[in-house]
């Protein structure tokens, strides 16, 4: 309710209390003038009556004097009072009109009756004393008659006297507990008009303006200072407090809407910056493991909610291997077949959700949680897949966000392109087409690269001819010729493992390097790499080839020569072992001693 409602409620409600007040006051005041009436009514009443007996001894003593003494003044008295009857019928006349009750009447009847009785017989005993009856008039005025009606009229004015008081009295006790009645109803009303005008002070000024004001100035003031977790109690008053409290509402209401939108647009602002970080440190990778470090160290970071996963398609673009992922994927398999994803097939980003009511890719298993496969493609290629799944507390992205994955999805695939064509470019600059060892620059480089960085670690080198390898191309043609040196560069490859690396060096010759094995590891695993060429069978479309030979000069930089040495001293090692029959090793060093130690199958 308005203020200014309850201030003119107030004001009519204290205009008809004092209205009312007044009239009691009014209506006191008219019972204290009855009751002044009713005392001056029971005065005169009195006085009356008073009169009335006292008016009527005097005359009786007045002719009992004159028939005493004889005095003619007593007659004249006597005489004299006769008027004093008149006063007396017009007085009874007025206590008529004064509304006495009737046994008053009847009692002033009776004191009027006695009083005519007691004139007569006085009037005849002065009549008879003037007739000379002097003892008879004596008589008459002390007999036992005249005693016993003045007697009568004495008590008829008494009880005249009694029943009048009595009926004043009352009229007086009656007016009065009126006068008193009203007069406490005017108080009482009196008090409620000055309650209710403090109460209505009290309320409007204390609880509907100065507490709320107050409360409200702390909360603008914390409102001023941005401090938007005040609680704004809501005030459904319609006054003008109510809305002061609605425009503080809707002021914090705009105040909280603007932190949110600062705190989307920081969020969207830190989330491209990520996405940037992650772009540029894509470009840089050099390595597909690399690849996946970078996008497992920024996915989590740039969507906390979603885990993932990221696959790299192999390359006859049948299956999808994971290479990195994080926040703990539950649903897709690590290893798929390509048609196994929807997202792929389509060429396009797929929801796997019941919820989202889409079918479910076939790599991932029936959890509630909603799985989207976004795929990676370079120039129309699919190269690869990321996956991202929402955690038990999180949810799928918006579609904000789903621009992003997507632009994300394209830089990962072009980075992964770049990298697989990067690592195209290097094979066939560093690999021998045919047997898909490295090839001669490749060795240059990682001798160069040996001399360069760790010229003091021991360095062992083979060098294998194939023996009478022309045979092998004249007898079956180039292309068994081509099979002989693929499966030879194979057995070599396989031989050395981790040792060290197998080169083709030109021709039908290879050239094998071990970082860290000397003469005599070199000699053994050289052994080995012939006795595997020799002990193995070769067939060509059919046709048997026969068994293949190798000759082998090995070297190692701390057999009395460096590293730059290294494959001279074993070519002229091999050109030893050709020149002492084939089919043998023959190690660098031993070649200048004069026990030269050959070892032949
Ligand atoms: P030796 O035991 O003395 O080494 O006799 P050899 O026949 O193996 O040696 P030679 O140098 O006389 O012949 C090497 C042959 O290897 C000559 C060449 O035609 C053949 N050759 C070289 N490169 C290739 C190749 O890439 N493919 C094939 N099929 N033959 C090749
Ligand atoms: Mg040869
Ligand atoms: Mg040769």
């Amino acid at each position: 309710m308005r203020i200014s409602v309850i201030t003119n409620w107030a004001y009519g409600v204290t205009v008809v209390l004092t209205v009312l007040s007044g009239t009691a006051f009014i209506l006191s005041a008219t019972s204290a003038t009855r009751e002044r009436i009713a005392v001056e009514e029971h005065l005169t009443l009195s006085e009356m009556a008073e009169d009335l007996a006292l008016g009527s001894e005097e005359r009786t003593d007045e002719a009992r004097l004159y028939v005493m003494r004889g005095d003619v003044r007593h007659l004249e008295s006597f005489r004299g009072r006769e008027s004093e009857e008149r006063l007396r019928e017009g007085a009874i006349k007025g206590v008529r009109q004064l509304g006495a009750t009737p046994v008053e009447v009847d009692a002033l009847n009776e004191v009027e009756t006695n009083a005519d009785v007691l004139d007569r017989i006085e009037a005849a005993a002065v009549a008879a004393y003037r007739n000379g009856d002097q003892a008879g008039a004596r008589e008459t005025l002390f007999g036992p008659e005249h005693d016993r009606i003045q007697t009568a009229l004495l008590g008829a004015v008494t009880r005249f006297r009694e029943l009048t008081n009595a009926r004043t009295q009352a009229a007086m006790q009656n007016a009065q507990v009126r006068s008193d009645w009203w007069g406490f109803v005017a108080k009482t009303l009196l008090s409620l008009t000055a309650a209710l005008f403090l109460g209505v002070l009290y309320f409007v000024l204390k609880r509907r303006v100065a507490m709320p004001l107050i409360r409200m100035t702390g909360i603008v003031s914390r409102l001023a200072k941005q401090d938007y977790a005040v609680d704004v109690p809501l005030d459904t008053r319609r006054d003008e407090i109510g809305e002061m409290n609605e425009a503080i509402h809707i002021f914090r209401e705009n105040g909280l809407e603007r932190d949110r939108l600062d705190a989307e647009r920081r969020r969207d602002q830190q989330t491209k910056d990520l996405i940037l970080q992650m772009m540029h440190r894509l470009q840089a990778c050099q390595a597909q493991q690399e690849l996946a470090e970078v996008v497992a160290l920024f996915a989590p970071q740039i969507f906390p909610e979603l885990a993932g996963n990221l696959y790299i398609m192999n390359e006859s673009r049948s299956t999808l291997s994971r290479i990195s992922s994080w926040l703990d994927p539950q649903r897709s398999e690590p290893v798929f077949p390509a048609t196994a994803c929807w997202g792929l097939r389509r060429g396009r980003p797929h929801v796997s959700s019941h919820e989202h009511g889409d079918i479910s890719c076939q790599h991932l298993d029936h959890a509630d949680m909603a799985g989207l496969c976004v795929p990676l493609t370079a120039q129309g290629d699919a190269i690869g897949l990321l996956y991202f799944e929402e955690r038990p507390e999180g949810h799928m992205a918006a579609e904000a966000s789903r621009l992003y994955l997507e632009l994300i999805a394209e830089n990962i695939g072009l980075a992964a392109a770049n990298l697989q064509l990067r690592d195209k470019l290097t094979n066939l600059s560093i690999r021998d087409a045919l047997t898909g060892l490295h090839n001669r620059r490749s060795l240059d480089e990682d001798l160069n690269n040996h001399v360069r960085d760790s010229a003091s670690r021991p360095l062992a080198c083979m060098m294998i001819d194939i023996d009478h390898f022309k045979r092998f191309n004249d007898e079956f043609g180039h292309d068994a010729g081509d099979e002989v040196m693929r499966y030879v560069a194979q057995i070599i490859s396989d031989t050395i493992g981790d040792a060290g690396r197998a080169y083709r060096f030109g021709g039908e010759e290879f050239t094998a390097l071990m970082p860290d094995l000397g003469d005599v590891e070199g000699l053994a695993l050289a052994e080995r790499v012939r006795e595997n060429i020799r002990s193995t069978p070769l067939s060509h479309r059919g046709r048997i080839l026969g068994a293949v030979s190798v000759s082998i000069g090995v070297a190692s930089s701390f057999d009395r020569g460096a590293a730059t040495t290294l494959l001279i001293r074993a070519d002229a090692a091999l050109l030893d072992a050709k020149a002492h029959g084939r089919n043998m090793t023959v190690l660098a060093s031993a070649l200048l001693a004069d026990n030269q130690k050959r070892v032949t199958a």
